[in-house]
Parts: structure tokens; sequence; C-alpha cells
């Protein structure tokens, strides 16, 4: 039997009553109630005004001083009716999670007595304190100030007494300190591309849209037991911990019911999520124990982006309510699952065609071989740049590390979309593109049955699969801010269509007299010319296998595919010169702004190693080796006991075993003490280099392997010494929530 030698908070929790509100009640009454939506401007704007804010935020118009003046009016209306007295500019800096600066609306109103105030000028621009944001070094050298702006096309809203204003946050000479400055860039570079290259099939597209479905992963467990987990509180994972005898080997929690304090924390969470405009649609068990998945409705890219960043925030706040916290770390226990965060990805238009969908009739399936193809081109040139985009410290415990996804980005198509994409490389182009006497032209390009798309074959081991109307790039890492994958993602992708134009146009240039008299066909031949070119150069990135097999490492490395798996060195693709190219010409961001970042990543590395190793040095040395050795002298009692009232023969005999665990302890303990000099020796040693890449480096390549060394002593303590003495939750407790 096992025994939970630690208080479990959790159980008060089930006996009180829990303050969630009746099930019966509908979730969409809920939605949207604490935004400052279009309803709501409606309702609470002057309709000129009304109508501008929506041009700004449908058409990127220009937000003059007037109108920003009357939307903050309108805004503090509805804010105060709802109870706010503050209000914050909300942004998302280069660290996790996102930051706030919190003010009245108090002000002084210049004859000694105070007015509430909120201008136009407050919402659209501020200045927080900067200096304590990371910047890789652009304002030490530029200017110190960083300002933060709104962005007006993600909605403004409410958490608590506070008006959340999602911003921008950039430097006084315009770089971006944030992800939402270059995801705003690079949303707009792929609509403009995507734009044109609609162009060919309907030219009454106005507007492109990127949207995302994200699936958030994550562990839920008791707020008793992390408490006594420093590793768990400081680190976010824990550095050691033996198997539990039990796991997620009987897939018994994927299908299982939720329990009941998890779904009261769900219905909780979720209603806190419909109220802010996140449309929580799917939540079920993960595959590992305690591990658990919500997944709203996608939307428009950077909206979901603000939506993740928002519910892993209201998660952790909503969790301790329910005497949980919330593990967003990718890899929480080694040997099980870890957790990640689905991007769902497509592009569809302003009239309603989702671009990443088989249509009907062989043009539309044109259009949709093209942006396939051309998504496939952007993944294939930039794969590596892509992988850097979801790499940290954390999430390299999921990628290549038996686990998935592999660290090698590739694509998975399904036999359906592999097999159009062969005919059409393939197949004689007169054959697919013909003039057929009555009808005119006539295109062969099979349509693909919808029930075959949906489900039929997918393969769980791809981290860029075409799920029937989408990509999924599933490498994302479930702590992750969404934007740093989406801004590699869509720059590839438009800089993919651009490309893809300009060789089209210069196609249709090219043979216009062979086809005087009909430009359609013109355009089309070219379309199918290139298309063909490029299905044949993007051939490496699909790949239907194991992703995870050693096969593939070798396959993948013939293919030319990027296979590096050392977190820092996977950075430096962001300063190669095709991503800078890239960046630079789509106006994503600069050399400058590219340096400086990867100074961040080089030195957030640095900085959660050091702490991990900082960590399990001191766990090591004042919980487990004190513990272990204070066991070993209770075994040393026993036997010296024995042999006082045994005959000298058999008390051997019988302490055989308490001497082989005193000797074992013995060892392990000693092996700990050196390998945690050892540790501390290699930190000091990285810590002397001067240079965030090259530290990174050292710290990856010298500190991080000594942890696994460390904890595998630790594991083995763990196993032989008085379950009674362990001075820390185990496995087997912290897995299961009863
Ligand atoms: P899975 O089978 O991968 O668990 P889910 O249904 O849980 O899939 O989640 C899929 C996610 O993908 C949801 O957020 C859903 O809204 C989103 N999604 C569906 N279609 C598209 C699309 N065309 N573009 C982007 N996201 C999509
Ligand atoms: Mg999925």
């Amino acid at each position: 039997m096992e025994v939970l030698r630690f208080q479990v908070v959790g159980e008060a929790f089930k006996k009180k009553p829990l303050e969630v509100k009746a099930p019966s009640e509908r979730p969409a009454i809920y939605f949207g109630k604490k935004v400052f939506n279009r309803e709501k401007m409606y309702k609470y704007l002057p309709k000129k005004v009304y109508e501008k804010m929506i041009d700004v935020m449908d058409n990127g118009a220009q937000l003059d001083r007037n109108v920003a003046d009357a939307v903050a009016d309108g805004m503090k209306q509805w804010a105060f009716e709802n109870g706010v007295t503050h209000y914050t500019h909300w942004f998302q800096p280069l660290t996790e999670g996102t930051a706030e600066k919190h003010d009245s609306f108090i002000e002084h109103d210049g004859k000694g007595g105070m007015m509430e105030e909120f201008s136009g000028k407050l919402l659209v621009q501020q200045e927080p304190d900067a200096s304590s944001f990371p910047s890789g070094g652009i304002r030490s050298t530029f200017e110190a100030r960083g300002y933060s702006a709104w962005d007006p096309t993600s909605p403004v809203f409410i958490i608590d007494d506070t008006l959340c204003i999602p911003t921008v946050f950039i430097s006084y000479s315009g770089e971006a300190l944030d992800y939402k400055t270059p995801l705003l860039r690079a949303l707009h570079a792929v609509n403009v591309a995507a734009t044109d290259v609609c162009h060919y099939f309907d030219p009454s597209v106005k507007k492109v849209t990127s949207n995302l479905g994200w699936e958030q992963e994550y562990f839920l467990v008791d707020e008793g037991l992390y408490a006594a987990r420093p590793d768990l509180l400081l680190t976010g994972r824990t550095l050691m911990g033996h198997d539990s005898a039990k796991n997620q080997q009987m897939d018994d929690h994927y299908f299982g019911s939720i329990p009941e304090r998890v779904a009261a924390f769900m219905r909780e969470l979720e209603i806190e999520a419909l109220e802010l405009g996140i449309s929580c649609k799917t939540r079920h068990n993960e595959v590992a124990p305690n591990q658990f998945e919500l997944a709203p409705i996608f939307e428009e890219t950077n909206l979901a982006v603000d939506h993740n960043m928002l519910i892993m925030s209201i998660m952790k706040r909503v969790a301790r309510k329910h005497g949980f916290r919330v593990l967003l770390h990718e890899k929480p226990f080694a040997g099980i699952n870890g957790s990640g965060k689905h991007n769902n990805w497509s592009l569809s238009t302003d009239n309603g065609v989702l671009l990443h969908a088989p249509g009907k009739t062989p043009e539309q399936n044109l259009r949709f071989a093209t942006f396939i193809v051309e998504t496939l081109m952007g993944v294939y040139h930039h794969n590596g740049l892509l992988k850097a985009s979801i790499m940290s410290a954390t999430n390299a415990h999921r990628l290549g590390a038996n686990e998935a996804p592999p660290a090698i980005i590739s694509s998975f198509l399904g036999k359906q979309v592999s097999e159009l994409l062969d005919h059409i490389e393939k197949a004689d182009r007169d054959d697919i593109l013909s003039m057929d006497g009555k009808q005119g032209m006539k295109m062969d390009i099979p349509e693909i049955p919808e029930i075959l798309i949906d489900n039929t074959d997918r393969n769980r081991t791809s981290p860029f699969a075409f799920t029937g109307n989408r990509f999924e790039f599933r490498a994302v890492g479930s702590e992750a801010n969404c934007a740093s994958a989406m801004i590699a993602l869509n720059a590839a992708v438009a800089e993919a269509l651009i490309n893809f134009k300009q060789r089209v146009d210069a196609r249709i240039a090219e043979t216009a007299e062979t086809f005087e008299g009909s430009g359609h066909n013109a355009t089309y031949h070219a379309i199918i010319d290139v298309l063909r070119e490029d299905i044949k150069t993007c051939k490496p990135i699909r790949f239907d296998g194991n992703g995870y097999s050693d096969e593939w490492v070798e396959e993948a490395t013939k293919r030319g595919l990027d296979v590096e798996k050392s977190c820092p060195i996977i950075f430096e693709r962001y300063l190669d010169r095709s991503s800078i190219q890239m960046f630079e010409s789509l106006g994503v961001m600069t050399k400058k702004e590219l340096e400086a970042r990867n100074e961040v990543k080089w030195e957030t590395y640095t900085k959660k190693i050091q702490i991990e190793a900082r960590v399990l040095g001191d766990l090591s040395m004042n919980h487990i080796i004190p513990v272990a050795t204070n066991y070993q002298s209770a075994l040393l009692k026993n036997v010296t006991d024995m042999a006082s009232v045994f005959p000298a023969d058999k008390a051997k005999q019988l302490s055989a075993r308490n001497l082989k665990l005193i000797e074992e302890i013995a060892e392990r303990t000693s092996t700990i003490e050196t390998l945690v000099e050892d540790l501390v020796n290699a930190r000091k040693q990285a810590n002397k280099i001067a240079n965030e890449h090259k530290k990174a480096i050292a710290y990856h390549d010298v500190v991080e392997p000594k942890l696994d060394l460390i904890r595998y002593q630790i594991d083995k303590l763990e196993l032989i010494v008085d379950d009674s003495l362990w001075p820390l939750p185990k496995y087997r407790e912290l897995l299961f929530i009863r």
C-alpha cells in the first residue's frame, strides 16, 4: 500500500462546496462579458467613432488623436460601470508571460482636488519603466526608454478591477522589445503576399488572415505537494524523482473521466476564459497522469496569441483557488509525456475561403495546392529557423529527447495530398491543363474527398502535419509564447508566396504571346509550371514515416535538413544570412533586432540551467545527503546491535543486506558530493565567459549533462532510503490527484 506522507491540501477543497456558477447556465451568456468588443464599442462610442474604430481594426487605418480620445471616453464609461479603478498597458516582453504597469484613473484636477481621468493619450501610449525587461542591449546602446503603444486590433479587457490594454513594447528608436511587434509585422507581410497570390484565382479578395488555434497542455499538482518540492517551485520541473511504479503505461488517464476537483477547476477556468472572449471548446485528459488539455476555437493569430498568454495567467490563478498548481513546463516529470502546445495554423480570405482547405472545382484545388506547396517551401527553406523559433531550455527536454516531436522539422501531408502533389508534379502538363473545344479550358486537378482527409491517417510523430484544412505545428512548447513560432512561420510563408508570385508573373510575361486572347490560361499554365518546380524543390521537407526513428536522423541529414540538437546552437539560425534577409526584406525584424533578441535567448538559456544547477546542488547537499546519511546511521546501529545479541557469524549473516545498503549509500553519497563539486566548478568556469553565446554553449555542453548524473544517483537513493525519511514528495504522490 502506498502511504501518503504529505498533507494533501486538496482534501480540504474536496469538502468545501465550490463557489462555481451553476453548470446549468449556458456558456454563451458569459462570452465576452469583460471585453470591450465590437458590441460594446457600438454601445459606448458615438457612431462616427465606432465606424472609424472598425476601419482601424479591419483595415489598419490610422488612429488619430480625436478618435482615440473619444474611444478612451467610451471605454472609461464601460470600465466604471464594471467597477474598474485602474488601467494598465498589457504587453509581452521577451521573458515568459506578460507584463503590466497599473495606474489608477485618478489625476490632480489642478484645483487641489482629484478627478478621474483617462484620455486618448493614456490609452494610446505609455512609458513603463522598461529597465527591468530584457532587451539584449538595445536599450543600453540606444535609449533607455521603452514605450508601450496600444494595439487596437486586440480588444481591451477587464481583469478584476483593472482595465487591460494590449500593447506593443518598443524602444525609443522603434526597435521591438516584445513579441507582439514583430508578430504584427509578420502578419501584415503574409496578408499582403497571400492576397496578391489569391488574385490569380479571385481578384475580389481584399485581405488574407492568418488563423491560429492552439491546444494548451498542462499538468496539475496538488498545492501542498508542490510546496514541498523546491525544484518544482524554483525551476518548474522535478530535478529528481524515481519513476512511479504506475504512471502512464495503462493509458487509463487519457480516456478516463476527469476527477471531480479538476472538473471544478476547469469549469471555473472556462467561465473566466469565456468572459474574456476566449472560446474554450474542448477539454480532456492527456496521456500522462494529471495532464490535461484546453483548446479554444481558432481565431486571428494576433488575438489567439493574446488569448493564449491570458489563459496561461488565468490558469495559474484559478488553479490556486482549487488547491492546485499549474505546471506549464514542457517536461515537469522525467519518463512521462511532456506538454506541448500544438499550433493549428491556416490562412483564410475576407470572403470566407480557407486557403489550406481542399475545394470542389479544379481551380479551387489548384489554389489549395498552391498554398500547400508554398507553405512547404517556406517551411523547407527555413526549417532550421522554425526549429529555433520553438526552442528553449525547457522545450529542449521534449525535442529529440526520445519524445514527440523530433528535433527535425518535417511535414506530413497524408496520402491524398501527397497524391495530389505527385499528380501535379508528374502528369504531363498538357494533360493537366488542356483546351477542350466547347468548354474552353479543362483542368485535371483531382478533388480530395472530405471524408478521407478527415482524421484517417494522422502521423503523430510529425512536427508540422497537415490535418485536413490546416497545418498543425506541434513542436511549440507548452510554456512558450506562440508568437515566436507564428512570427517565423508567417514570415517564411510570406517570403515563399512573394517569390512564387514573382516567378509566376515572369512566366506569364514570357509566354503571353502563346496565350494571346486567353490570359487565364497563361496564368494557370504559369502557376502549374512554377508549382511543379517547387514540388520538386521542397520534397526533402515531406516525410510520412516515423519521426522518432534513428534512420530518420540519418535520412534527414542526407536531405540537408537541420538536425542540430543543441539549444544554444539552434538559436544561431536566427542570424543565418537567409533568416536576416527574409526578416529584413519583409520588414519584420532588422539584423540589429535579431542580434539583440538572440542575446536575450542565450542569456535566458544560461540562467535557466544555472538556476537548475544551483537548486540541484542545494537539494543534494542539504536534503538528500543528510537524509541518506541518517538512514545509513540507523542501519549501522542495527548492525552493531545485531552483533551485540547474536554470535558473530550469525550477526554477519543477518546484517548482510544492511551492510550492502550501508556501502551503497556511502558510495552514492560520495559520488553525489564529487559531482556537485564538479557542477559548481563547471558553473564557475562558464560564468567567466563574457560572451552570452559562448556562455550558453558552455552551460549546455558542460554544466547541463552533470544534472542528469546527479539525478541518477539521487533516484537510486530514493529507492533504498526509508520512505518515511525521504524529504520530498515522490512521483507516485505528485502524479495522482485524489
Ligand atoms: P486535435 O485532434 O489535434 O486534438 P482539436 O480539435 O483538439 O484537435 O483542436 C484543434 C484546434 O485546431 C482547435 O483550436 C481548432 O479550432 C483549430 N482549428 C480547426 N480548424 C482550423 C483551421 N482551419 N485553422 C486553424 N485552426 C484550426
Ligand atoms: Mg492537435
